[in-house]
């Protein structure tokens, strides 16, 4: 469920009309609904009732310092993958301690960075890894808290780029290979202290189904380490999916409601009540690491349709929008639904929808049925709260978008458009 829906005919995001946000900012615009993010975070905090749980945001999928505020103060912990990501949670007032650094390439400055910050733990990737934080935190006399991400070997079923949990995958250690390396770590790393076990086996995992396996296979190794090395915390991860195809109805309750079980995706509640059971009597800490599942559906990217170009063989709908604001359909295939800001009559048409980049991977949709829309008209590109503004560049010399986030009637930019100048502070 989101807060994007048609009132009078206008797409509004909570009680702010998208086409007077266009108008007054500009396109393209990246809009978020605050009590989306608030719905979504506080479903899945609930769902984990009767677990000693926490709740640790991936920073990576929307980054904006007003989003991760607000979930700072819902109390969320976040999951980090950079120096600069911890940097902005600090910046937004979230708490050190309650942050996990994953990643499978820190570098010495980034380590240092964050055992001076005084981080929960580090989500470490390999052997070397963990050798190398141990001198880091050694040459700093401190301790470094420590969980070795497992690679379970279970498939994802999800596009393969987001697939991490397979052994061919660069992340994480071979289930096989995990004790031996925590004996190993105990006897010969003093200044690393093992906390905890991390997996995450890949991202929009749209079935319970592998996290299930997951958690079952994973469940006897995390029991051991907690009797062998006292370990307090067990990650099982992000990844929960969202819906994209019907974006827009999947807004409202009903939608949901209508679906039998066996056609509904993955709920946040489902999720839990899978779970809930298999976790609550392991005398763990779990922790979760959800990016998408908080964010995606509570983001829309607008965007302005600039021509209508007929070629013989194809129509194409060229939009303001390129594939440096949203590189998620070049990138993985993503599909984003394609909605006008102004409420459709029945009309479709098959159009491609393609940016203004010199790119042929520069479409938002190919061969698609669409509601009609003209030159002039506002467009909403559903379901882009996370990992859309966040992976946008300046690819042709473009500038960011702005970034408003809306809270009831309130819409406050939180980010601004970059200006020209922008464009080049720092070069020669
Ligand atoms: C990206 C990532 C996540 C978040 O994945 P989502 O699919 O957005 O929930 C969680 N944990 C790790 C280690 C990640 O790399």
């Amino acid at each position: 469920m989101h807060g994007f829906a048609y009132k009078n005919g206008s797409l509004h995001c909570e009680d702010v009309d998208l086409q007077s946000l266009a108008d007054e900012h500009g396109t393209p615009l990246y809009v978020y609904s605050a009590g989306t993010l608030r719905d979504h975070y506080t479903r899945l905090d609930q769902a984990m009732a009767g677990v000693d749980h926490e709740v640790a945001y991936a920073v990576k999928a929307n980054s904006n310092l007003s989003v991760l505020r607000l979930l700072a103060g819902l109390g969320a912990g976040f999951d980090i993958v950079s120096g600069g990501e911890l940097f902005r949670v600090i910046k937004a007032g979230g708490d050190p301690a309650k942050c996990t650094f994953a990643g499978v390439g820190k570098t010495r400055g980034e380590i240092e960075y964050a055992l001076r910050q005084g981080i929960y733990s580090f989500n470490v990737e390999s052997e070397e890894e963990l050798r190398f934080l141990n001198q880091v935190a050694g040459d700093l006399g401190l301790t470094a808290p420590a969980a070795v991400r497992v690679n379970p070997n279970v498939d994802a079923k999800t596009h393969k780029y987001i697939s991490t949990g397979k052994s061919e995958n660069k992340f994480g250690v071979d289930f096989e290979l995990i004790e031996g390396l925590y004996a190993r770590a105990a006897a010969e790393l003093p200044h690393v202290k093992l906390r905890g076990l991390q997996m995450h086996i890949g991202s929009q995992l749209t079935s319970i189904q592998p996290f299930i396996e997951a958690v079952e296979k994973v469940t006897p190794l995390v029991l051991s380490l907690k009797e062998k090395h006292g370990i307090e915390f067990w990650s099982i991860g992000g990844g929960i999916g969202i819906v994209y195809h019907d974006s827009l109805a999947a807004g409202s309750v009903d939608w949901w409601d209508e679906k039998s079980e066996q056609e509904r995706p993955l709920t946040l509640s489902q999720y839990g009540q899978a779970l809930v059971p298999r976790l609550k009597d392991l005398g763990l800490k779990i922790l979760l690491e959800p990016g998408r599942a908080i964010a995606g559906n509570a983001g829309v990217l607008l965007t302005r349709c600039l021509f209508e170009k007929k070629g013989t063989a194809k129509t194409f709908k060229i939009v303001d929008a390129g594939m440096n604001d949203l590189i998620r359909p070049a990138l993985y295939e993503g599909h984003h639904e394609i909605v006008p800001v102004t409420e459709p009559g029945d009309t479709r048409v098959s159009v491609d929808v393609v940016g203004p980049i010199c790119e042929s991977g520069d479409f938002f949709c190919q061969n698609r049925e669409l509601p009609d829309f003209q030159p002039g008209e506002g467009v909403a590109l559903m379901s882009c709260g996370a990992y859309g503004f966040v992976m946008a560049s300046n690819y042709n010399t473009r500038p960011l978008p702005a970034e408003i986030l809306v809270d009831g009637a309130t819409a406050t930019v939180v980010r601004q458009r970059q200006t020209l100048d922008d464009l080049v502070a720092g070069e020669l």
